[in-house]
């Protein structure tokens, strides 16, 4: 019988419920049990793939071509496990499902209603990811306790352990101490659990986050309070390092209890990887400065997993990572000021738009020319592709016909496949997608082998009618589709580090094992930072203090 664990979050957004979840997956997933994940969204976009990131951070693509929460990237680096599209549910999704059953006549000769036809298929949402293989199912559900658009997903989840079993189910509610003149206040999580309370789910254990350690006294208030017992009321105070919280979880004896309460008959989890990691993660000493050229910068997470992938890359090297943010549009007076030659590397990350493309473009450039390691994604490779036309092929105002669609140069174009696709939701190249990369080249030099496979979001692509002018360049078209058509990866010959890729494989990184190409960049970019001068940068301007 799979065990179904649902996550809630009470008091504010942004409490880390998704990194709670995903360390409580990965202690259970070391544990030896088979730990998979969703998240249930309550808004109404079927997914979030027509979101502005700036709206709602990065879109998170699976294997299987789903375009997902943040969240997602969150339970795969954590659990290191593959999911898929059926891991997030929306609002959105799911009344689509109950209105084409409704069309094809299912619910003939009934009234269609909240209850039960819209919590029935939340509820088979959640129990087509359970099965024979699945341990654990751990369901996240989107937004706070006491939203509006949440109450079907709190009902479904209440009526689920009705159907499944006491023993089979296990609530668990994060919340928040905030700091009130110098005192810790626990009302708020009284509060948010009488909400809970009120839908008719009492929490078997909860999750207090908080910015200090809490006060002595506290658990044993909220325990009272909230009537749950006192080992189950678990602190979660800011850590160090985001990678830190499962071991704080363990310590605080959470995963001890859901498998008290669930019944899971288990040994200790094995947390020597783990471990090894934070041990890792806590003895950088050295740096390295990145630049972003972005469009979001002033929302980082519009870039999660990017950044997260940097920062596997240099766990791998034993360094820092510090984000030096471009905003894409200012390129250019940042170039005269020397902020970009002051980087060791530069990252060009995917995008849509023509904002900031110039911009993006220029730093390619300038990366090209000074011999700066760059890493350029999806639309990044695009920039490059472009910048090289423009700047070494002689084609004035090269550019994509997504910016510019009377350009003389279309060296990116809409690809054939797009071609008619009218509807804008789920109908970009996405998902999962093999590569051949030439023999001998720096990516397949990186990756350690010449068949690669990495996921995809984009419309466009390098166009094939302009290949041989750059075949005969430096500029290596280094991989690509199987048969040969699709430019996936780019590099320069005779350049420390000037990378391209078609995909995006900030996706797959996880942090025991960095992205091939992430950890390639860091490599060049340290050497060029301990080239130019060992210690240049003052370690105590990164780790903000990481919320869980
Ligand atoms: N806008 C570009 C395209 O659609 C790049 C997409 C991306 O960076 N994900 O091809």
């Amino acid at each position: 019988m799979t065990k179904h664990i649902f996550v809630t979050g009470g008091v504010a957004s942004s409490l880390g419920k998704g990194i709670t979840a995903s360390s409580l997956g990965r202690l259970l997933k070391a544990r030896g049990l088979r730990v998979t994940m969703q998240k249930l969204d309550p808004y109404i976009n079927v997914d979030p793939g027509t979101m502005n990131p700036f709206e709602h951070g990065e879109v998170f693509v699976t294997d299987d071509g789903g375009e997902t929460d943040l969240d997602l990237g969150h339970y795969e680096r954590f659990i290191d496990e593959n999911l898929t599209r059926d891991s997030n549910a929306t609002t959105g999704s799911i009344y689509s499902a109950v209105l084409a059953a409704e069309r094809r006549g299912d619910y003939l000769g009934k009234t269609v209603q909240v209850i039960p036809h819209i919590t029935d298929e939340i509820k088979r949402r959640i129990t087509r990811l359970a099965g024979e293989d699945r341990d654990v199912v751990i369901t996240e559900v989107g937004g706070t306790v006491g939203d509006i658009e949440i109450l079907p997903f709190l009902e479904a989840i209440r009526q689920f352990r009705l159907d499944v079993g006491r023993d089979n189910v296990f609530y668990l509610h994060v919340t928040l101490a905030p700091l009130i003149v110098a005192e810790q206040k626990t009302k708020p999580t009284q509060h948010s659990v009488t909400e809970l309370r009120g839908r008719g789910i009492q929490p078997d254990a909860i999750v207090v986050r908080s910015e200090h350690p809490l006060a002595e006294g506290l658990k044993r208030k909220i325990s009272n309070l909230c009537d749950v017992p006192i080992d189950a009321v678990v602190n979660a105070a800011d850590a160090r390092n985001l990678y830190e919280i499962p071991l704080v979880l363990h310590e605080e004896g959470l995963d001890g209890v859901v498998c008290r309460m669930l019944r899971l008959d288990v040994g200790d989890p094995d947390l020597s990887e783990w471990e090894a990691l934070v041990d890792r993660v806590e003895s950088l000493d050295r740096s390295v400065k990145i630049g972003i050229i972005g469009k979001y910068v002033s929302l980082q997470d519009a870039y999660l997993s990017v950044v997260e992938a940097l920062k596997h890359g240099g766990f791998h090297h034993g360094c820092h990572v510090v984000i030096d943010w471009i905003q894409a549009e200012e390129v250019e007076g940042l170039l005269a000021e020397g902020r970009l030659r002051d980087l060791d590397g530069i990252v060009i990350p995917g995008g849509f738009g023509e904002r900031g493309t110039e911009g993006k473009i220029m730093a390619a450039g300038y990366a090209r020319e000074h011999d700066i390691p760059c890493l350029g994604l999806c639309l990044g490779l695009q920039m490059m592709t472009i910048e090289y036309a423009r700047n070494e092929l002689g084609m004035a105002g090269a550019n994509s016909s997504e910016f510019d669609p009377t350009t003389a140069y279309p060296v990116i174009d809409l690809m054939e496949t797009q071609r008619g696709v009218t509807d804008m939701g789920g109908t970009m190249r996405l998902g999962a997608y093999v590569a051949q990369l030439a023999e001998g080249s720096q990516v397949a030099k990186a990756y350690g082998t010449t068949v690669v496979s990495e996921r995809h979001r984009h419309r466009y692509e390098f166009n094939p009618r302009f290949r041989a002018r750059f075949d005969e360049t430096d500029f290596w078209c280094s991989g690509t589709s199987p048969d040969g058509r699709l430019v996936e990866f780019i590099e320069l010959r005779n350049h420390p580090f000037w990378v391209g890729t078609q995909a995006h494989p900030e996706l797959k990184s996880r942090p025991t094992r960095p992205a091939p190409l992430f950890r390639e960049m860091i490599g060049a970019a340290l050497a060029r930072a301990e080239g130019r001068s060992p210690h240049l940068f003052d370690l105590t301007v990164e780790s903000p203090s990481v919320t869980a």
